[in-house]
Order: structure tokens, then C-alpha cells, then sequence
């Protein structure tokens, strides 16, 4: 018998994170690479201070007040129907909402699926959850086969669909015409959940998904501040769907997971929301260039609707991210085999990463 005691499954596993490791360029986790000005950080500090002054007492356990922000906030994505307070649920961090969602709608004798390649975090939760695993696959340039799809979801009849639209690692965009008929095959025995982590960088014209919500019950649509919006700090992730799905969260999460700060500091953010944002345009036009010049040394790039592409082929690609990492750049050696992903930083970090695969690859 080993110990400690653990459950089977999870004896000798690893805890899933990328190496972090002090290097002067770091493009790995897709992290904004510009961080709040002084202005917004004078905003979060004030507003820390006030929310100290109650820290003795619990926070407010369904955060009326950020819901009311977040709603306010999608709603410039949600087409002709507004998003409601009671449509949004957060926690710290789209994670935290994502292994939610499996409690909730997961759990023994269901089954959640996803498209490989695809994050790697969803089998985790369903793992963390019991709830049954089951990948189906995506065309050779990641593009989802709607045919295929729906006939996996027919077979299957999974309780949870995870799309990440775009997706990670691969930065690929959902065609937004297959969320109706992906939403009728998941039908009302499932919940059919687009991970819009990076929605904010998708292309000009491309619609969110948040614009079938109102049109389509069994549709979930989590975003996050992590990202786009500069603040993987703040661990603050949300999301959007019918009231009854969110009632359904409440019933598993954790009393006050939101903490006073955390509320606080993300109220503060919002409020600065523009500013925070006000980088987007420029992390587009730097995905399109780095695709482009990737594509003219020769490389295969998979199209990204992200802040991150994803390029090779490398017959070993280990060798390569090692190669890097030692001229002080640090990416991510993740995806399919052969395959590795940079996210993008500022230009001067791009020139760096430029310069350094140029030398490792001897081009
Ligand atoms: C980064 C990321 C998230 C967001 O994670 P947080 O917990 O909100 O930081 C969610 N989904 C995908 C696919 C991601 O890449």
C-alpha cells in the first residue's frame, strides 16, 4: 500500500502548469504582456483600502454588485439581448468556473467531451470530478468537422461539450454558424460550454457566442480577465448563461470563494476597462505579423484567432524550446507532437524571439 492514502488514479500524477522560470523574455502562458497604469492601479489601491476596512466580515456571497459589472461589460458582445446580472457567475479564475461546471452538470456516470487537440485542463476536471472522458479529434488544420461532431455528441450523449472557441493551443476559431446545431445535438440533457478565454482578440466581424445565448438554453460561455484584459494576477474568470445554470453553480460552490479583495480589485478593473483593453488591437496586428514572418522562414503556423500561434514542424521539438530558453526566451512546448506555441508579447520581446529561433533553427 502506498502512501499518503491518495485515491488510485490520481498516485504519481504530476500538477499540470508550464515551468516558470525567470527569464528576461517570457511568451509561454499567454499573459498580457502590458500591465495597468498608474491611474488604474491608484483605482485598485483605493479600492483594496476601502474593502479592508470590512475584512473581519465575510464578502458578499453572490457579489451582486461585480455581476452587475461583468453583465454591463458582455453586453457589448451580446448582440440584440442584453446579459443580466442573473446570467453571470464568477470565481477565481475561468478554471475555477470551468471544474464548477463539471460539479455541477458532470459527475459519475456522465460524460463531458472535447475536440483534441484542445486544453489540457478540461480531462483534469473531469478526472477531479469523476465524470467520464471522452476526446473526439479535429481536422489536420484543428478546424472542427461539424458532421463528426455532431455525431459524436449523438453517440455519446455527453452532459458537458468544452469548446474553447479560439482554441488553445492551437488558436483556432468555432465557426459561430455551428453553435446551433452543436447546441440541438447536446439537446436539454447537456450543457454546451464555448471557453471564450481569448474572445476578446478574435478577428473584427467574427461574432461572440455570447450572441446565441439568449437563442439557445443549454449554451454556457465562460471568459476571463486573465488574458485580454491584463489581469492573470487577479484570478477572476466568469461566465454567461441561463439563470438556471448559474443557480445550478451556487449549489456547489464553495461559501465565499470570492474574497472581499478579489471583488474589490476586479470592480476596480472594470472600471478601467478601456484602458485595459486598449492593447487588443496591437496584440492583433503583432499575431498577424509573427504569423507572417513565421510563415516566410519556412514554418508551419496554424491560423490564430489568439494571442498566441502555434508553428513548427520540428522533428524534435524539445531540442528547439531548450534552444531558446537558452538565449533567454521562454515558450511553450505544448500541443502535438512537432508543434510549439509563442504567445505574443511586445514587440521587443517578438524581436527577441525572432532573433533567437533564426539562430537555433540556423536559418
Ligand atoms: C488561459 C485559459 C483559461 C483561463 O484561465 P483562468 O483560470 O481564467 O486564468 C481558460 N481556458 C483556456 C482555454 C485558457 O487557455
Amino acid at each position: 500500500m502506498s502512501w499518503p492514502p491518495i485515491r488510485a488514479e490520481l498516485a504519481g500524477i504530476e500538477p499540470y502548469g508550464a515551468p516558470q522560470l525567470d527569464v528576461p523574455v517570457q511568451l509561454n502562458v499567454n499573459e498580457n504582456p502590458y500591465g495597468p497604469s498608474e491611474a488604474c492601479l491608484d483605482d485598485i489601491a483605493s479600492s483594496v483600502r476601502e474593502a479592508a476596512r470590512t475584512l473581519n466580515r465575510y464578502p458578499d456571497r453572490e457579489f451582486v454588485e461585480l455581476r452587475a459589472g461583468l453583465a454591463a461589460y458582455l453586453t457589448r458582445d451580446s448582440g440584440d439581448a442584453p446579459i443580466t446580472p442573473e446570467m453571470v457567475w464568477a470565481a477565481n479564475g475561468s478554471n475555477e468556473v470551468m471544474l464548477q461546471l463539471l460539479q455541477a452538470f458532470g459527475g459519475p456516470g456522465r460524460t463531458a467531451v472535447s475536440f483534441a487537440p484542445t486544453y489540457s485542463m478540461y480531462p483534469e476536471y473531469a478526472r477531479d470530478t469523476n465524470t467520464e472522458w471522452v476526446a473526439g479529434t479535429r481536422e489536420s488544420d484543428f478546424s472542427l468537422d461539424l458532421e463528426k461532431a455532431r455525431a459524436l455528441i449523438e453517440e455519446v450523449r455527453p452532459s458537458v461539450v468544452l469548446l474553447p472557441s479560439p482554441n488553445n493551443p492551437t488558436g483556432t476559431a468555432l465557426d459561430p454558424a455551428s453553435i446551433g446545431a452543436l447546441s440541438a445535438a447536446v439537446g436539454d440533457t447537456g450543457i454546451l460550454v464555448v471557453d471564450e478565454a481569448y474572445g476578446e482578440f478574435r478577428r473584427a466581424g467574427v461574432p461572440s457566442a455570447l450572441e446565441s445565448l439568449a437563442t439557445h438554453r443549454n449554451l454556457v460561455v465562460t471568459r476571463t480577465m486573465s488574458k485580454a484584459f491584463a489581469g492573470a494576477g487577479l484570478r477572476l474568470g466568469y461566465v454567461a448563461a441561463d439563470p438556471a445554470i448559474c443557480d445550478a453553480i451556487r449549489v456547489v460552490r464553495l461559501p465565499y470563494h470570492l474574497s472581499a479583495v478579489t471583488q474589490a480589485t476586479a470592480l476596480a478593473a472594470l472600471r478601467h476597462t478601456d484602458e485595459l483593453l486598449g492593447n487588443v488591437d496591437a496584440l492583433r496586428a503583432e499575431r498577424d505579423a509573427t504569423v507572417s514572418w513565421l510563415r516566410e522562414q519556412g514554418f508551419t503556423v496554424a491560423e490564430s484567432d489568439a494571442n498566441y500561434a502555434l508553428f513548427g514542424m520540428f522533428p524534435d521539438r524539445q531540442a528547439v524550446w531548450q534552444g531558446l530558453l537558452e538565449h533567454g526566451v521562454l515558450i511553450r512546448e505544448t500541443g502535438p507532437d512537432g508543434w510549439l506555441r509563442v504567445s505574443i508579447g511586445t514587440p521587443a520581446e517578438m524581436d527577441a524571439f525572432k532573433k533567437a529561433l533564426l539562430e537555433v533553427t540556423a536559418r
